[in-house]
Order: structure tokens, then sequence, then C-alpha cells
């Protein structure tokens, strides 16, 4: 019998052996004219090789934890389980997973089957001052499931797998109850024989949560058209050390501030979501991709404010940079969009030489991909005024091919990520929002810091962008960098990079995060973007709920 509660994922990567993305001949082709790579460069130590301390949990504690979780096999403290709950999949994560060193493990997993279960486990750590770490998927990108202690004096990981499930569907309401742990395609495959969907698709939608997704402030990538998580979650109920919260499944409330507001995003430092209430809707019958070369990133940044401003916005909006753009050219497997496209950028390339400008000889042009869902009728409709507003800012249509690749390997680039540090490449994302005036600023400035701050450690990198969520008052941009990995030096050659793009996106004034969340990576920034009395109240509500300050230390709250 297979074990319910064996790791999800490999220890050192994403999925599982065997579903790694090979890697082109274009692929490969490009890494060494770009990169300078060759061959295969570092692979993962075996697990047996990773450093970890000996577990520090007392018998007391770990006998009180097993009576509140139902037994001793719900109380793991074997190297995988610890492994597999030491780390995310940032590239820092990743870096310090394959290297074996450098990991904060928990000393044990605790695995509760319900929401009493999960009150009972934080009665036994606030008395035996232990942290706890609230662990959906474990895909967070910020730090956010390392098992930090802080000052306590061991620390355990809360797997939440046991608490997932459909607890109930209100089909007239279109609301859907969901246990925290529940994965992204459970979610879809309970609610398909309902006729509905939840139309919440993160590119880590294999293997995250329902609850991780809450707690984190999660978005899709159908996001411009169904709403980010926060707009989906109705109601939610949590356990804190002090006891329950939760909030009712109503459309709206004047009854005083939001406290489902208080729990979204709330990273774990509050209390463990143990179910959460979903507005759902009727699933589409069709989607259809359709894609644009755009003269220019400014000008497709233009033609989508109007789109959205205008409420033709698709449902996936992608606007690529160019150099996200060329990049995509040069691995794409659409031949006849492909040749449109280089044909499109050409020509703009060529006109802006004869124009006397030779800063760039290469291509010009950016791709844009709109995804609509809906019946064939209204998607034809939408389709149609979405083409008439592009077609204003000088869009070129490239058909369906580029849109239907992308939608097939919407999930892929996760897998290709192992590939990539195999072969020696650091390879990291960031994201934020900001207004659409300061949008192309934005771009532009965090561009040129990654650029600097990699070029400074004299690696060739290659910095992309593209826009990937859109809101009447601005958009998100979402950042791709890729260089050369600095064998033995990885983490300081990230965090040179890291830094270099948040301080340029707390001078822009825009937000340190659009949807990756706080966790350990991004708390320091956290006083720029609220203010030193907004940490204070979140600091003051923090120690009402948690007086033992169990709850995911060094996390969110500086
Ligand atoms: C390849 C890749 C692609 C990604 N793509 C996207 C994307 O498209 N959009 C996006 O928004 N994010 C994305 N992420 C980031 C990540 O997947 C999200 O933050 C996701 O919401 C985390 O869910 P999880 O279940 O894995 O949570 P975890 O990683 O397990 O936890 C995340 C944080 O939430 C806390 N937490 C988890 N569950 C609970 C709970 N039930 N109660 C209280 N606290 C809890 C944890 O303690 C931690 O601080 C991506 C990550 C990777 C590696």
């Amino acid at each position: 019998m297979t074990d319910p509660l064996a790791p999800r994922m490999r220890w050192w990567g994403w999925g599982v052996d065997g579903h790694d993305a090979p890697l082109t001949r274009s692929a490969s082709m490009l890494l060494r004219e770009e990169l300078g790579l060759g061959g295969v460069a570092a692979l993962p130590v075996a697990l047996e090789r990773v450093a970890l301390a000996e577990p520090a949990l007392g018998p007391a504690a770990s006998a009180q934890l097993a009576g509140a979780v139902g037994g001793g096999e719900n109380v793991r403290d074997d190297r995988l389980t610890r492994v597999t709950h030491a780390a995310g999949r940032s590239y820092p994560d990743l870096v310090r997973l394959r290297s074996g060193a450098g990991l904060a493990a928990p000393d044990a997993v605790v695995y509760p089957a319900d929401h009493e279960q999960v009150a009972s486990v934080l009665a036994v750590c606030a008395e035996h001052a232990i942290a706890v770490v609230p662990f959906g998927g474990g895909t967070s990108v910020v730090g956010g499931v390392e098992a930090l202690r802080g000052s306590l004096s061991a620390v355990v990981s809360l797997d939440l797998a046991r608490l997932s499930g459909l607890h109930d569907v209100d089909a007239r309401s279109q609301l859907a109850t969901f246990g925290a742990g529940t994965l992204g395609p459970d979610v879809e495959r309970l609610l398909d024989p309902h006729g509905l969907t939840l139309g919440h698709f993160p590119q880590s939608f294999e293997f995250s949560t329902v609850g991780g997704w809450a707690a984190t402030r999660s978005a899709g990538q159908a996001s411009t058209g169904y709403g980010r998580i926060d707009e989906l979650v109705v109601a939610l109920r949590a356990a804190t050390p002090s006891g329950e919260l939760s909030t009712l499944p109503v459309p709206a409330s004047a009854a005083g501030p939001d406290l489902r507001e208080l729990l979204l995003g709330s990273e774990g430092v509050l209390g463990v979501i143990t179910e959460v209430t979903l507005r759902v809707r009727p699933r589409p019958q069709h989607g259809h991709y359709d894609a644009y070369a755009m003269p220019g990133f400014a000008a497709g940044a233009e033609a989508l404010r109007e789109l959205e401003q205008a409420g033709a916005a698709p449902d996936v909006a992608r606007l690529s940079d160019e150099e996200e753009t060329r990049l995509s050219l040069a691995l794409a497997s659409h031949p006849a969009a492909t040749r449109l496209l280089r044909a499109y950028m050409n020509a703009r390339a060529g006109r802006s030489r004869r124009a006397g400008d030779s800063r760039d000889e290469r291509p010009a042009g950016c791709m844009t991909i709109l995804g609509f869902d809906g019946t064939p009728a209204e998607i034809t409709l939408r389709r149609a005024g979405a083409r008439r507003i592009l077609r204003r800012h000088g869009a070129v249509a490239l058909g369906g091919a580029p849109g239907a690749a992308w939608a097939k390997g919407r999930f892929h680039g996760a897998y290709l990520r192992d590939v990539l540090m195999s072969r020696g490449v650091l390879v990291e994302t960031l994201e934020t929002a900001t207004t659409w005036t300061e949008l192309t600023r934005l771009h532009r400035d965090v561009r040129a810091a990654l650029g600097t701050a990699l070029a400074q450690r004299a690696t060739p990198a290659v910095v992309m962008c593209h826009v990937s969520h859109l809101y009447p008052t601005g958009a998100s941009l979402y950042f791709t960098f890729l260089a050369r990995r600095q064998m033995g030096a990885e983490l300081a050659q990230w965090q040179a990079a890291k830094q270099a793009a948040s301080e340029a996106i707390s001078a822009a004034g825009a937000t340190i995060t659009h949807h990756h969340a706080v966790g350990r990576d991004h708390a320091s920034w956290l006083p720029a973007e609220v203010g030193a009395l907004g940490v204070a109240a979140l600091q003051a509500v923090k120690a009402r709920v948690d007086p033992t300050g169990i709850m995911n230390p060094g996390k969110l709250i500086p």
C-alpha cells in the first residue's frame, strides 16, 4: 500500500523523478551563446550527505504530539521527511537542498487530520515552547516554510496533507468549502462533477494547496479574469494558539474591519488556516488563445491598460518584454507564428535603423498572449473587442499557435529549473506591481538593477520580464533572470541580484511582492511598504493570538 504521507515532490527539486522537461537543442545552444555554458555542471548530493542536526524534540513533547494527531505514525522525524520540509522552492532553497548544506530542517513533522487536531498540536507546542511552521505544498519561493525556531528550543513542521478534500458545495450560491491541504488538481477534480471551476492556476498549481494560496495571497495565471485568491476566498477558518478565528461566508459585511483580510496573507504567523470557502463559477465550455506582436513593451502595456479599463480584458493576459519575446522566439515550437513574429520584429528593427537609431541591432517587438474562456459566442465577441483595441496600438495578429503552446506548457517552467540548475545556471524569478503610470519606469529600473548587479559579479546574464495580472489601476511585473552559477558563491550571487532588485522596487514605491508573499526573504522590506506603525500593528495582533510566539518565527513580520 502506498504511504499517504509520502513526499509529493522529490526532495531536491520540482515534481518527481522522470518528469523533467528535456532541454531542446535550441535551448542548449542559447545557454552556450548567451551565458557561455557547456555540459553538466552540478548534480544534487545524495540524501545521506545532507547535513542535519539531531532532532531536538523531548520525549514528553513527542508523546503529546503523537496523542494530538492520533498516533506516532503521524509524527515523523526520518531523514527524508525532515529534508522535504526544510525548504521551499526558491533558487536559494534549491541551492541549499542540492548542496546538502545550510538547511534549517524541522525536528519533526506532524500530520493532523482536522481542525481540532491542529488546535491540539498548537496547545502542545505552546506548552513546550516549540515553533510551528504550517506546511501546505511547500512551494514557497520566499523562505516561508523554512523551519526556523527563532528563540525556541525546537521546531515542528505542521503538514496539512490530511486536511484535504471538498467539505461542502453550495452550487446555488457558487460556494465551495475545502480543507486547507487540498492540492490544486484535486480542487478542480472535485469541482468538475458539479460543473464548477475555481479558475485559480498558479504555475505551482500541481503542488500547492488551498491553504497555502490563501496564506500567501496567491495569484493564478488567469487572475485577470477570475481574480486573485484574495478575491475568491469568501470565508476562512483558522486555529490559533489562542483559539479559533473564523469568518462567515456572506457576500459582504459592514461589521468592522474585515478579519478575512487579516488571515489572508498571514503566512502562518497568526495561526493555521484549516478550511477555506471559495467563490466558484460554472466551468467554461471553451477556451481560446490569441497572440499578437506589439511594437514594443510600452505600447503593449498601453494596449493592456486600455483593454482592462474598457472592461474588455481577457481572462489570461501576458505581455512579454523584448528580451522575453526574443528568448521565447529562440525556443519556440510553433513555426508559422514564429516566422511571422520574426519578420515583424526584423521589419521594426530595420525601420528603426533606417530612422538612424542604431543603438540596438536586435529585433524589436513584443509578444502578447490573450486567453478567453466562455461559450463560443462569448469568446468570439470578446476576441473581436480586444482585437479592435490592440490594433489601435499597432498589434499584428500571430494566430492561435503561440497561445495554445503556452497553455499546453503552462506548468512546465517549474520542471525546467532543475535541468537548468544542473547545467550550471542561476535561474530565479521575482515580481512586483505598480500603477499604469509607473509601470514602464519600474520595468526599466528593475531590469537595470538586476543586469548591473549580475554584471558586477562578472557573470553574463539574461533579464526578462512579463506583465501577467491586470487591474484597472495598474499591473504586475514578473522578472526572470538567468546567469552562470558562481559555484560555491551561489547564495552571495543571488543575494546581490535580489538586493539590487528589491532596492529598485522599494525606491520606485512599488510593492515588494505582488503574489509570492513576504516570508523570510522580503521581511526586512515590509517596513518600507507599510511603515513602522503598520508593522507594530501586526506585531500587536500576533502578540494577542500567539502570545508565546510559536507561529512561524522569522517570517512576514520583521
Ligand atoms: C515554480 C513555482 C511557480 C510558482 N508560481 C506561482 C504563481 O503563479 N502564483 C503565485 O501566487 N505563486 C506562485 N508560486 C509561489 C507559491 O506556489 C505560492 O506562494 C503558493 O500559494 C504556496 O502554496 P503552498 O501550498 O505550497 O504553501 P507553502 O509553500 O507550504 O506555504 C507558504 C506559506 O504559507 C504558510 N501556510 C501554508 N499553508 C498554510 C495554512 N493552511 N495556514 C497558515 N499558513 C499556511 C506557510 O507557513 C508559508 O509561510 C510559485 C512557486 C514555484 C516554486
